[in-house]
């Protein structure tokens, strides 16, 4: 009897791209996927550490499953991703009833972990950061529709309040070929948008000795496609976006009209101690120059409120960047220390309740501004790319638009994968409403292949 087993992912996108890789080389090994928590042999929680949310979440998760490991001793549970990387084994001490810990980098080794927890009755645990060949045929995704595609791994940059080049490694680019061969694939089985992932895909080739650079590869996937008719990516450091990127977005026809660009702070001060690597005033030049190429691109970002040593004056400034930029989303947070960061030990940490409150204030201002800018599309007519059926309603589609705009709007399930022709009609904070504009209007509808 094939074992049967449950992923469950917390964080970023490459999280949920790791968890379809893991998905895959089960499958490929014999275990088959099910969709009940309770029916499975192997659980496996691909945990962040990003934020201390995230973690204490994660966290109660694994001290709910003790009960279950208690009913059903026979169950593997098995923790991956950044929390397995930092914590290592003392989250197995923690949590004895944890039986396997792996790293980011060894995803490939999750099968040989389960055996030998199996045929010796042991817990494992491999954290090695010596990056494991992946070999799989197929990816299982989420979905027929979109795909994340990693172009890289690991992180240089080291923000001084971020754990991740500590858990992920320094940068590592797959060559250009193998991208373009998995994008390829996508394009054949009828894949219509590709996310290009990496921690900061501006270095994308430097360490490839191929003297292709992320533009290049942008070039590369737009010209080799046929089916794919959109390309995203993400994401883009702004210290060193370079021009050449720029131009890409506006010459390029696939490449979408946003761009994801974290600002994290508007005071230069603290984009100093954050080591971020520009200032405010470098920042806006950028958003100029992103805005002079592509004019109704959608610029969105994240920010963090409450870093060490963030003075009143210091958040007012970030006040100002988010009014100045007037950015379409931005994903605010409140600093939380990470262990091993320069910034967890730095002077001037702040009390929890100024960074409640700071966060409460910037996220009434982005808020008012993202819902000012969703009301603009009211009126207007978009290009938008089905995904799925709404699970709330299931008269209604949604998609999204090339900003990357969620609409939702009536419509039935065999338009997935089909680029339609929506009015929007009415707008919120975080989605549209809209109405699809009948056929024959519909002129430049994409055939589905
Ligand atoms: S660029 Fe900075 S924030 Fe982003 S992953 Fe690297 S260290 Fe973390």
């Amino acid at each position: 009897m094939t074992e049967k087993f449950y992923i469950i992912t917390h964080g970023c996108q490459m999280n949920k791209c790791d968890s379809e890789l893991l998905a895959s080389i089960l499958t490929e090994h014999g275990y088959t996927s099910t969709d009940e928590v309770d029916d499975a042999d192997v659980i496996l929680i691909n945990t962040c550490s990003v934020r201390d949310t995230a973690e204490r979440k994660i966290l109660g998760r694994l001290e709910r499953f003790k009960a279950v490991k208690q009913e059903r001793p026979e169950l593997i549970l098995g923790v991956c991703g950044c929390m397995a990387q930092s914590w290592g084994k003392e989250l197995m001490d923690k949590y004895p009833h944890v039986d396997i810990i792996l790293g980011t980098g060894r995803l490939s080794e999750l099968p040989r972990l389960i055996r030998k927890c199996r045929e010796l009755g042991k817990s494992a645990v491999d954290i090695s950061e010596e990056p494991s060949e992946i070999e799989i045929d197929n990816t299982m995704r989420e979905s027929s529709v979109t795909a994340w595609v990693n172009i890289m791994y690991g992180c240089n940059n080291f923000c001084s309040y971020c754990i991740v080049p500590y858990v992920r490694g320094r940068e590592r680019s797959r060559s250009s070929g193998s991208i373009l061969q998995e994008i390829k694939k996508l394009d054949e089985s009828g894949y219509r948008e590709v996310t290009l992932l990496g921690q900061n895909v501006n270095s994308y080739g430097l360490d490839t000795g191929e003297n292709v650079d992320f533009a290049d590869l942008l070039v590369m996937v737009d010209r080799e496609t046929h089916n794919i008719k959109r390309i995203r990516f993400t994401t883009s450091h702004p210290k060193d976006v370079p021009q050449k990127l720029i131009n890409a977005l506006g010459d390029l026809p696939k490449i979408c009209n946003n761009f994801h660009l974290p600002a994290q702070a508007g005071s230069n001060k603290i984009l100093k101690l954050m080591n971020r690597g520009y200032t405010r005033e470098y920042y806006f030049k950028l958003v100029d120059k992103l805005r002079d190429k592509v004019p109704d691109i959608a610029i969105t970002t994240d920010l963090i409120v409450g870093f060490p040593g963030e003075t009143e004056e210091d958040f007012q400034d970030t006040l100002d960047l988010v009014q100045r930029v007037q950015f379409d989303v931005g994903f605010c947070f409140r600093y939380s220390p990470r262990r091993d960061t320069p910034a967890a030990t730095m002077e001037g940490q702040l009390p929890e309740e100024v960074k409640m409150r700071r966060l409460h204030e910037l996220l009434e201002i982005q808020d008012e501004i993202s819902v000012a800018k969703n009301a603009a599309y009211v009126g207007t007519v978009h290009e938008v790319l089905v995904e799925k059926v709404n699970p709330r309603d299931d008269l209604q589609i949604s998609g999204r638009t090339s900003t990357n705009k969620i609409v939702f709007f009536n419509g039935s399930e065999e338009l997935i994968g089909h680029f339609v022709n929506v009015r929007i009609v009415g707008s919120g904070n975080w989605s549209l409403r809209g109405e699809m504009i009948k056929e024959g209007e519909n002129a430049d509808l994409y055939e589905k292949v």
